[in-house]
């Protein structure tokens, strides 16, 4: 009988591959390793989730029994993969070693320390059992301190705005989704979240933090002095690869994989968070979703190569709607912003007027159908990229 593939990392890279996969073929033997529990749920959910009064287990959609009952694969939880030896295709949990035909790297990426004094008494939000215990030590409480002004860190502002708290959102960018907006669309969310009641410090940076009888302390770098029952770190998040580094794979900002999804290594792919496609580094749910297809079919033995579609991005900050397609390179053209905020129309172009990229905001959310239509005629977004923008989340 031969080895199994193995899978490291049940997020929605990791369980979207095998019910891609389980689409194309039932019988092939698949292992799933991961270090958390193993259930299934939607990450986007989890900066929308205090508004909702939902604890962890009402975001979880399944438990991993149950998910490897419905895909008919044997997942193994809480267990931490330490090492990879690809010349002898085998992976490393503790003592045990494993066997693989082909290895599935879907390892995520994890939360960027802020190395600052007091760093320990930062919260992070980046999985469902993070969630559980921000969930819990934000009950009762009323002030929450957000460090960070990404889209995880505006998200979870305007969230815990909604669900009556108050919010102070600090980050040493002037506007807020600096990476994915022009300032206009940025001046417009700041009102947004102003009227929410969120207070702003931008153009700002935590240089300290520590514990109060009551709460924290969080030192800005202009000596400012905010007081907080609960200090959120949202500010970035960066690829899982030391295993892959171990392992003796190419890695840049993420694991550097070919757009057959190979790393490196003839028997090892890679996709979602932990991954760098063909130079982009996306930590979105769209490009995931896009390399699962690609991915299962390659496993599956037919040709497929990765080719992104247009891929938008909506920001959760229901008080004003804004969707997103960021240009590939800020460089090669310039933002037009029509219309009056909070209803934006921004569209990037470039010296020949062809459209690189947009952003809307408020009404003019409505158009992003249209704009995608005209991204696709001028094979926006995936052309051979070999220098990828920022597009890391914070
Ligand atoms: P993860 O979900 O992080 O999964 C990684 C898996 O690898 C886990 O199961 C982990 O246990 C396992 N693992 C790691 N190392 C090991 C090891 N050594 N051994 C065993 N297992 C291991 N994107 C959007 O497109 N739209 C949104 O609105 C949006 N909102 C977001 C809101 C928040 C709060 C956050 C944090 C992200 C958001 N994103 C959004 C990003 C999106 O959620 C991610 O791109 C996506 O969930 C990444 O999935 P993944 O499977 O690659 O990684």
């Amino acid at each position: 009988m031969s080895a199994p593939l193995i899978i490291i990392g049940t997020g929605l890279a990791g369980y979207n591959l095998v019910k891609e996969i389980r689409k194309q073929e039932q019988n092939r033997s698949i292992i799933m390793l991961t270090h958390d529990d193993g259930r299934q749920y939607s990450k986007p959910m989890l900066s929308t989730g205090i508004s909702k009064g939902k604890d962890a287990d009402g975001l979880a959609m399944k438990d991993a029994t149950t998910m490897a009952k419905d895909l008919q694969v044997d997942i193994r939880n809480f267990q931490k993969v330490s090492r990879i030896d690809s010349k002898n295709k085998k992976v490393f949990v503790q003592d045990n070693e494993i066997e693989y035909s082909d290895l599935v790297l879907a390892l995520g990426a994890e939360p960027i320390r802020l190395p600052i004094t007091g760093h320990e008494h930062l919260m992070q939000v980046n999985d469902l059992m993070d969630y559980r215990v921000f969930q819990q030590s934000v009950q009762n409480k009323q002030n929450i301190l957000v460090l960070g002004a990404g889209l995880v860190g505006c998200e979870f502002a305007h969230d815990l705005a909604s669900a009556g708290f108050n919010v102070h959102l600090v980050a040493p960018e002037t506007h807020p989704l600096s990476r994915l907006l022009p300032k206009d669309c940025g001046e417009a969310l700041i009102s947004a979240l102003q009227d929410l009641g969120v207070t702003l410090s931008l153009g700002r940076s935590a240089v300290a933090v520590s514990k109060q009888t009551h709460g924290f302390e969080v030192t800005l770098d202009d000596d400012q002095k905010i007081t907080s029952d609960v200090v959120l770190s949202a500010v970035g998040l960066k690829a899982r690869t030391d295993l892959a580094k171990q392992a003796g794979l190419s890695v840049g900002r993420g694991i550097r994989v070919n757009r057959q999804l190979q790393t490196s290594e003839e028997h090892i792919y890679a996709l979602g968070d932990c991954a760098e496609v063909a130079g982009l580094h996306l930590l979105y749910v769209l490009p995931l979703m896009n390399c699962a297809r690609s991915l299962a079919k390659t496993l599956t033995g037919q040709e497929s190569t990765i080719q992104y579609p247009v891929m938008p991005i909506i920001i959760k900050t229901p008080s004003l709607p804004i969707v997103t397609c960021p240009p590939e390179d800020p460089a090669k053209g310039q933002w037009h912003i029509d219309g009056q905020s909070p209803h934006l129309k921004a569209l990037f172009k470039d010296a020949n007027e062809a459209l690189l990229g947009y952003a809307l905001t408020g009404n003019y959310v409505a158009e992003k159908f249209k704009l995608n239509m005209q991204l696709s005629e001028h094979g926006f977004q995936d052309k051979e990229v070999k220098v990828a923008p920022k597009c890391e989340i914070s």
